[in-house]
Formats: C-alpha cells, structure tokens, sequence
C-alpha cells in the first residue's frame, strides 16, 4: 500500500482529536482525563518544535548568509523580501477594514451581550492590557532597540526574541562573508553540518506530528467555551474568516502569476504546514515545517528559503494584520463609536507595526491589539469581547500567517532564480 502523506495524517489525528474530545466532553471526568493525560503530549509535542527552533534560526541564517559569498546579493535578497513583507501586511490590514466596514459585525451586539462577555472576561483581559503595557512602557523607538540584543544567551533563552536571535544571526553570517573563505572554513564546516543535524532532528519530530496534533484538538475541544458566545460572535467570526480566506486566495493568484506555478501544486506543498499551524497556533512552532515544505516540495532554494522563512516567521503576520483591523474595529462598533477616516488609516499604521512586532507564538496578537485600540481610541476593556473566540481565531490566523511567508519566498526565489 502507498504510504500515506504526511498532511492526511496530521488530518486524520486533527479529526480524531476533535472527535475524542467531543465523546469525552459528555463524560463525567472526561475533560479531566483530556487535562492530565492527553494535553501533556500536545503540550510535549510544542514544546519540542520550540526547541528547534532558536537553533534552526541560528543554523539556517548563519549558513544562508554565508552562503551568499558576497554582500551585495544579501541586501538584493534583503530589500526584496523585506518589501514584499510590507506590502502583503499592508494589504492585510486593509482588507480588514474595509470588511468590518462593509459587514459591521459590531453592529449586531446588543448592549446586554456586550455587557456579558466584558464581564466574563474582563479578568483575561487585563492579564493581556498588562503585558502591554510593559510593550508601551517606551520611546517610538523601542522596537529597533529590542532588536539589537546586549547578551546572545540571554537573547536565545526566550523564545519571544527571535528577532534578536535573527540580528546576532545575520551579523555574524555578514562578519562571516567579509572574511576570507579559508579563515572561516572551520565554523562554515561546522554549520553546514549544525544544519543537517537540525534538520534531521524536525524529520524525527514530525513522526510524532498526528499524535501531537491529536492531543492538542482533544484538549482545545473540552475547554472550549459554550456555544452561547460563539453564536453572538459569530459575525465577527465571519467576517475575520472571510479577509483570511481573502488573503489565501491573493496569495494563491499572486504565486500563479509570478511564478507561474499551478495553485494546486502550491497549496498542496503547504498543507503539513498550514494544519500545524492550525493546531499549534504558533508561527514560530511551525517553522522548522514551514522551511521543509517550501524548500522539498516547493522547490525554493535554500539559500531562500533560510533567510525568508525566519525574518518571515518573525515579522510578517498577515492574518494578524487582518484580524488587528477587524478586531479594532468591531470593538469600536459594539461600543458605538464612530471611527473616522484618519483614525482608520491610523489603524492601518499601527497596525502594521503592531504585527512586526507580535511575537510568533499562540495568542501574541492579541496582546498587541491592545496597542492598537489605545492609538485609535477604542477602550481596552473591549479586548474582553473577543477573548472567547480568540484561539478558535489565532489558529486560523496563524494559517495565514505562515501562508503568507511560503508565498513571498517563492516570489523572492523566482526573482533571484532560485526556483526550481
Ligand atoms: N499566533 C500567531 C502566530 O504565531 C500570532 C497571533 O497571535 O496572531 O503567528
């Protein structure tokens, strides 16, 4: 029998973890059970695509750029990606608005739900106003000061500084070029072979991908919150799911017409990724797939791919972008305040910067959506409105989000030749 591959897989213990979930929901002690002994091994399965990822970063990225042999080829490469980045964000957030505009999901809250749902969550909330604000704590140019980092230890340690991690990375690949190609020959051997090792570490992690994936729907279905608040949600829901589709579908037409590859071929590459991602919620987790599907089945290469992917995975979350304007302004919407045009582009601005700087981790967005509201105005306690759907969210976005950086490397690729 042909062997399976490896996305039905991950597709059948996604359905099968959804099923046991629901199956031991009805059962006295079932979501107990789910809590002490299936969420462990969803939790174990994350945190070991965790692990590899600041070594992956750091392998990838060292080698990539000395591979590159000569500066010029890295800021061609550099500039293109980093401007392909800012478009799709900005198309993003754009599209957000113009969707929570058009549909108004604000609108269909009544006053008492409103009242409900901040009342119920108002305590998570203020966990998330709290971390932003240490974020806010800060002159306008904090960002570019968090990414230069005074300790690499320190720095690797946490995986929320990935972009210190990416800068020690690049500057030590450039540090590497600028050197005679015998001087450095030790620690370029020495990274080529990091990197094979890395990547047959992500190979051996992957087997255990449908279990993983299992464990994690089955604990997400017992704690679910009731259908009560999905309903009154539900426009919000839609219109949110409707920009990320959106945005699936320009990637998908902008890949075809660039690379001239065919949509199936292209979608079809991603899919292990794009279902990790859905249950893990994490860009960051999912990377370590994301780099083996755009190079193994996409055929980018890897000179590519190890730059793209990680700056990617970093700073371009387009489903975040849309999600910050739709978010932003439902809950201007529901609670009946007018954004006017200026706030709106303000909204666009901030909230491009907001999803550079959102960590690549589950629910990263909604902590800097606070930054959002308080520039444009929107009280903060209306964050307590989109907390019981906002994981069911983040999996989608993040779906998007990792969508978006296979797409801008097969672009990036094709313009330098580097497409298979
Ligand atoms: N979970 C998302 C990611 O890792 C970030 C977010 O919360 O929007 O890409």
């Amino acid at each position: 029998m042909k062997k399976l591959e490896l996305h039905w897989k991950i597709l059948i213990g996604m359905a099968f973890g959804v099923l046991f979930g629901l199956i031991l929901s009805f059962l006295d002690g079932g979501d107990l059970f789910i809590g002490n002994y299936i969420k462990p091994f969803g939790t174990i399965f994350i945190n070991l695509l965790k692990l590899i990822a600041v070594p992956l970063i750091l392998a990838s990225l060292i080698k990539g750029v000395s591979d590159l042999k000569d500066i010029s080829k890295l800021s061609k490469m550099g500039g293109r990606t980093i401007l392909a980045y800012l478009m799709t964000t900005l198309i993003a957030v754009t599209i957000g608005l113009i969707l929570v505009n058009i549909i108004k999901p604000g609108e269909s809250i009544s006053v008492n739900t409103r009242n409900e749902l901040i009342e119920a969550y108002s305590t998570d909330a203020k966990t998330k106003q709290e971390s932003a604000a240490k974020q806010r704590e800060s002159g306008p140019l904090k960002a570019l000061v968090d990414m230069v980092p005074s300790n690499i230890f320190l720095a690797a340690s946490n995986n929320r500084n990935m972009l210190q991690v990416i800068f020690f990375a690049l500057f030590f690949g450039i540090g590497m070029i600028l050197l005679p190609g015998k001087k450095v020959k030790a620690v370029k051997d020495f990274f080529d072979s990091f990197n094979v090792i890395i990547l047959k570490l992500i190979d051996l992690i992957m087997l255990s991908a449908p279990y993983g994936v299992f464990a994690l729907l089955a604990a997400l279905v017992v704690e679910a919150p009731s259908f009560e608040l999905f309903k009154a949600l539900a426009l919000y829901a839609i219109t949110l799911l409707l920009g990320l589709s959106i945005m699936i579908f320009i990637y998908m037409l902008v890949v075809q017409l660039f690379t001239k590859k065919k949509i199936s071929f292209f979608m079809r590459g991603m899919a292990p990724a794009q279902l990790l991602a859905f249950s893990t919620s994490s860009s960051a987790a999912t990377l370590p797939v994301t780099m083996e599907c755009v190079e193994d089945k996409l055929g980018v290469d890897k000179e590519v791919t190890s730059f793209v992917l990680p700056i990617g995975a970093t700073i371009n979350m387009d489903g975040t972008s849309v999600y910050q304007g739709v978010a932003a302004v439902f809950i201007a919407q529901a609670f009946g305040l007018d954004l006017s045009l200026t706030a709106q582009l303000g909204i666009v601005f901030t909230a491009t910067l907001a999803s550079i700087g959102t960590a690549a981790v589950p629910s990263a967005g909604i902590v800097m959506l606070v930054i959002v509201l308080a520039q444009a105005g929107i009280p903060e306690a209306g964050l307590a409105l989109i907390f019981a759907i906002d994981r069911p969210l983040d999996m989608c976005r993040t779906i998007v989000n990792v969508t978006g950086d296979a797409a801008v490397s097969m672009i990036v690729g094709k313009s330098i030749g580097k497409l298979k």
